[in-house]
């Protein structure tokens, strides 16, 4: 079965041929050139990924992108806009972002994205479940728990955890992080990695893990720490 995208877009350059290179593609795609129809499409239909423009007639757009992340707890979310500065509100701010493209985007860019995104990643080989400190990670389920709690994470923070868990004590590069959970070719910024830690690193905090649990190793990458210092730092 292919899978469903949805394309938020109200600019007629970009939407509709968006929507046809998709189809060329093979996605099932379809369009909703505004918020209103966005909503009901998602509600009659739940896509497997959105593509979501920012700048939209009938509402604003952060504000979509959070009430599409309620609607869709597992899809993907990739934003389009024209402006830098917004990423951090839509990724940081947990308005649910997985992803940006900033445009003008390349199609050959795009669709590389898509396809890392919507690859199906197989549960970890190995046990299915990790546990260090307060969190318990259910690889096969894709569910995480704080002290038995769960925190719902977005599929790419689940991601995230999962390998950075596997390999707690060891530091992991970024290049290793940005390869093995978004894709292989990446080309892009890293800005996403460090937006998706800094929110996975705040849901766990808020949960009750320790803020040190992921510690940033400088000029390299992070590490899941399995032993927490007992010194102040
Ligand atoms: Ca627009």
């Amino acid at each position: 079965m292919s899978a469903r995208v949805l394309v938020v877009e109200d600019d007629p350059d970009i939407g509709p041929s968006l929507v046809h290179a998709l189809r060329v593609q093979g996605y099932d795609s379809a369009l909703a050139p505004d918020a209103a129809t966005a909503q009901r499409l998602v509600a009659e239909q739940p896509p497997d990924l959105v593509l979501l423009d920012l700048g939209l007639p009938d509402l604003d757009g952060v504000e979509l992108c959070r009430r599409l992340r309620a609607a869709l707890p597992s899809a993907v979310l990739v934003v389009l806009t024209a402006r830098d500065s917004e990423i951090d509100v839509v990724i940081g701010l947990d308005a649910g972002a997985d992803d940006y493209l900033i445009k003008p985007f390349r199609l050959t860019e795009l669709l590389a994205r898509l396809r890392a995104h919507l690859r199906r990643r197989p549960p970890a080989a190995g046990s299915a479940q990790v546990s260090i400190g307060h969190v318990l990670l259910d690889l096969a389920a894709r569910r995480c728990f704080v002290d038995s709690s769960e925190v719902a994470l977005r599929p790419k923070e689940l991601d995230l955890l999962s390998l950075l868990m596997s390999e707690a004590g060891s530091a992991v590069s970024r290049d290793r992080l940005m390869a093995e959970v978004w894709d292989e070719h990446w080309t892009g910024s890293t800005k996403t990695l460090d937006m998706h830690v800094s929110s996975l690193r705040r849901k766990l905090h808020e949960a009750g893990e320790d803020a040190e649990r992921i510690a940033t190793v400088r000029g390299f990458g992070y590490r899941y720490e399995r032993e927490l210092s007992p010194l102040p730092r």
